[in-house]
């Protein structure tokens, strides 16, 4: 009876999850969707808490209390823009947690009624290893972008010569480790896949670099996915098998979603060694030479005022600034002066998938004026302004004109089509992917240069004067 409950319970949760997916896909229905996340969620604990099977209730609590404790923490604390490298922390621990898992069980099969030590069902010892080396491959690998994305390990491919030829090697042996696993059950040849698997993450991800890492960030949480689907089998828990399929699946998704984005073939991404090193400096040579427009918030509240339509394009700086309330408020004050508003949002701005959706709502800007690339990119001709806040790669005209770009053959929002192009950053430095932007010197376009959100209360008080 107690177990029928319980698969009850968790045929419920996982239909939360689902719906949470679901809800989740659009501005409009993400809070519905992050209520039965939040539902599913708390299902599944209590349910799994009052499985017969569980009595360290001690030892749960101060795992909870602990990991809940740091977790609530490290959420208080975190800064916006630092949330791409802290997804990718966490992460590494779905990895780890499943490294552990898969250990146990292999040391302890009784506990998990998959068979005796040394005679575990061959089913069992499939999902295991597969679940053992996805999660050691998903720790160090998250390890690795976290360190990328923090500024601790290069952003740039750390590439040799060989490497490809290297990972296909240590794939191999590694598929090779796996069947030997179930054949052999050799504990030397459980932690020979784990250290492999630990190897193969470092060295999958390091040749990765500069515009790239998007993709990696969510394929890496389609790998944790994967992960936690495996371990789901070896404890023989559906819900498990279930959300960890939903997470792998999704995240497959938009890693492939995003590549389109990018215009980049899923299979270059993981193989590496994009996106960094080669003409990274191309445009820069000449950039200081060049005579560049700078513009005060006098001049930008006065040519936006005299403008009948303004697209504003947002990108990392906007984050970094925080500016995003007093944009809202610059962007009403113009509608009010009947000047026609709207948001371009490219799908990688920012630093995380749907960045710049999250700020925007944040501010409670409509989600009717906040468009797609593939929506208003045609738009920017017939538009007078163009105003680029803290956004800088996502506008780089190299990225149609130079095949040495590290960027080349992205899609970029088409700004310089404007009639006049304003740029809000701080200098004319460069951006994520480290090249230089040669629209700063263009004739159409007047350079802001000071901080996102002081720029646009600036502009606030001198429209109002
Ligand atoms: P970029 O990183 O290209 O440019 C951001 C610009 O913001 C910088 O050039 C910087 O210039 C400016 N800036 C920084 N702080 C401020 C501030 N306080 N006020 C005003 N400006 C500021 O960002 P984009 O959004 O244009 O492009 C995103 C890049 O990040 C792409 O290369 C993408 O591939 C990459 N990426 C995206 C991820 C995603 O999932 N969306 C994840 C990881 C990487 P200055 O210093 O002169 O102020």
């Amino acid at each position: 009876m107690a177990m029928t409950l319980s698969l009850l319970a968790y045929l419920v949760s996982s239909v939360c999850c689902i719906m949470a997916l679901r809800g989740l896909s659009g501005p409009n229905t993400a809070k519905g969707g992050l209520m039965f996340g939040i539902a599913g969620m708390a299902l599944a604990v209590v349910t799994t808490l009052m499985l017969p099977g569980v009595s360290s209730y001690g030892t749960i609590i101060l795992g909870v209390a602990v990991g809940g404790g740091i977790g609530a923490l490290i959420a208080k604390k975190i800064e916006m823009t630092a949330l791409p490298q802290l997804v990718a922390a966490f992460h590494s621990l779905v990895g780890l947690a499943a490294v552990f898992i898969a250990a146990a069980a292999f040391h302890n099969p009784e506990a998990y009624n998959i068979g005796t030590r040394g005679e575990i069902h061959i089913g069992s010892l499939i999902e295991m290893a597969l679940g053992v080396a996805i999660g050691a491959i998903t720790f160090t690998g998250s390890i690795i972008a976290f360190g990328k994305l923090q500024g601790i390990v290069t952003g740039k491919p750390v590439v040799f010569k060989g490497q490809h030829m290297l990972n296909a090697a240590l794939g191999c042996v590694l598929l090779l480790l796996l069947v030997l696993l179930c054949v052999t059950e050799s504990p030397l040849v459980f932690w020979a896949i784990v250290f492999l698997s630990f190897l193969l993450g470092v060295l999958m991800i390091i040749p990765i670099g500069g515009a790239d890492m998007p993709v990696i960030v969510s394929m890496l949480n389609s790998y944790s996915g994967w992960a936690a689907a495996g371990i789901g089998f070896t404890l023989q828990n559906n819900l498990l098998i279930i959300v960890g399929a939903l997470v792998g699946a999704s995240g497959a998704i938009l890693s492939y979603i995003m590549c389109k984005g990018m215009n980049r073939s899923f299979f270059n991404v993981i193989l590496g060694g994009f996106g960094g090193e080669a003409g990274g400096a191309a445009a820069a040579s000449t950039a200081s030479d060049k005579p560049v427009k700078i513009g005060s918030a006098e001049d930008a509240a006065f040519i936006m005022k005299n403008a009948s339509s303004v697209i504003i394009v947002p990108g990392y700086g906007m984050a970094v600034a925080q500016a995003q309330h007093a944009l809202r408020e610059m962007a009403d004050q113009l509608k009010k002066e009947g000047v026609k508003v709207r948001y371009a949002i490219h799908p990688v701005a920012g630093r995380m998938p749907g960045h710049m959706n999250v700020l925007l709502a944040e501010a409670n800007v409509p989600y009717e004026d906040v468009l797609e690339l593939e929506e208003i990119n045609r738009d920017f001709s017939q538009t007078d302004v163009a105003f680029v806040i803290g956004a800088n790669d996502i506008t780089n005209p190299a990225a149609k004109k130079d095949p040495a770009s590290p960027i080349y053959g992205m899609p970029i929002l088409d700004v310089e089509s404007a009639g006049t192009v304003l740029f809000v950053k701080r200098s004319l430095g460069s951006g994520y992917a480290g090249i230089d932007n040669e629209l700063f010197f263009y004739d159409n376009t007047m350079m802001l240069l000071g901080d996102a959100k002081a720029m646009c209360e600036g502009i606030i008080r001198a429209m109002e004067h």
